[in-house]
């Protein structure tokens, strides 16, 4: 048999997959892989199964149905004062990952840079490869996960068409700040990039923080590309409906790969999402008041375990420093809780390519039922 495609030549399974398995393997509590194990909102599946019997099941139209685009586009005017035209400029995809992946595609020729600010969620650099084109990673420095603009501006060169960057952001649990977000968006209109800002944990942040979209910046409506995803604001990651909002050209470009990598999306699970989106000022208040009540418990509980961090003020994950409890690196570290402590966390340097601070933190996931978590707990003391 001739060999496999070279653009997947240094391609292992995901960091998420493996842990996953190991985690089944070993019977352990699993606060790896991102997801909630409890289910979302039973008013909403009983919206998808309604959408079924009544005949929502053929193809969708290619770009996604009109309800749920004109619901996309509600929610960002109504929210964040954002004008997307629902038929140009906002495209629905299997979840955000199909997004990145499109954009990708859709922008980049063999050769480009993309920069992508470190620890990164793992399909950027993936699909940037698939691509063709070279990820130039800039890390985000411990302890508050910070850019030092010399180096992101040292990172653009004249083959750079596009930057990458997550608020709020997995795995750190950072929301940036809006003196962040500028310096950044400065870097994208100096050297005239585009910027995909990938928001799918837009509603979960927490102490009265408010999300801020980069597209609503000054000078950042028309280069920005918004990627977000129904799968964490209603906790339903298996619906995988996610979407994109850009420019008309962009829009253009993502829908030509769109139509030959998946054509069209879950009918009655994008009718049941447009449902979904018009409920967010009744449902966000309970949604993200569960998640933080999980996020002060875990937070204080890991504490008293003797794990010192900042909280993170965004999304379900804690990005925990394990310099007092061992020398060990995180990949090591992660296996030792695995088989010792039956204890499932995600080792963050694989969401790293240059720097090496990964290998001193442990990602934990707090969407867990506070049974999970309390095992989880319990099985880390003695550490
Ligand atoms: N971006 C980030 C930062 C994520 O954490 C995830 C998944 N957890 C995705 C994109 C992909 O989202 P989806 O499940 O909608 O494909
Ligand atoms: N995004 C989820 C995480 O960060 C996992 C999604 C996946 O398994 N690819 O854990």
């Amino acid at each position: 048999m001739k060999d496999t495609a070279l653009r997947i030549a240094d391609f292992k399974d995901s960091i998420f997959g493996v842990i996953s398995r190991l985690a089944r393997e070993h019977n352990a509590v699993n606060l790896g892989q991102g997801f909630p194990d409890f289910d979302g909102p039973n008013w909403l599946k009983d919206i998808a199964y309604k959408k079924m019997q009544e005949g929502h099941n053929q193809y969708a139209p290619f770009p996604g149905t009109p309800n749920l685009r004109q619901e996309i586009s509600n929610y960002y005017k109504k929210f964040y004062s954002l004008n997307y035209h629902p038929d140009s400029e906002i495209t629905v995809t299997v979840g955000a990952t199909e997004a990145i992946y499109l954009v990708i595609m859709g922008l980049i020729n063999p050769g480009d840079e993309v920069v992508v600010l470190e620890p990164f969620y793992d399909s950027y650099v993936a699909s940037i490869k698939m691509a063709g084109g070279i990820a130039v990673p800039v890390t985000m420095h411990a302890p508050d996960f910070t850019i030092d603009q010399k180096e992101l501006e040292a990172a653009v060169s004249p083959r750079t068409k596009l930057l990458i960057l997550n608020n709020p952001h997995n795995p750190t649990g950072k929301v940036w700040t809006k003196e962040e977000l500028v310096a950044v968006s400065n870097v994208a209109i100096k050297n005239d990039l585009y910027l995909l800002s990938d928001e799918v944990y837009e509603f979960l942040v927490f102490d009265g923080a408010k999300h801020l979209p980069t597209a609503t910046l000054e000078g950042m409506m028309d280069r920005t590309i918004t990627v977000s995803s129904a799968g964490k604001t209603f906790g339903l990651t298996g619906w995988k409906i996610g979407w994109i909002c850009a420019n008309q050209k962009v829009t253009n470009a993502c829908r030509l790969v769109h139509q030959y990598v998946t054509f069209s999306v879950s009918t009655p699970m994008q009718e049941a999402v447009a449902e979904g989106l018009k409920q967010l000022p009744d449902y966000l208040p309970g949604f993200v008041s569960l998640y933080k009540e999980k996020r002060d418990w875990f937070y204080k509980e890991m504490k008293l375990l003797g794990f010192d961090f900042p909280i993170p003020k965004g999304t379900y994950f804690m990005m925990v420093p394990l310099l007092k409890h061992t020398n060990l690196k995180d990949v090591d570290y992660a296996l030792k809780l695995i088989t010792e402590k039956k204890v499932a966390t995600v080792p963050p340097s694989a969401f790293y390519l240059k720097s090496a601070e990964g290998e001193k933190y442990l990602r934990f996931c707090f969407a867990k039922k506070e049974e999970t978590l309390k095992s989880a707990i319990e099985n880390l003391k003695g550490l």
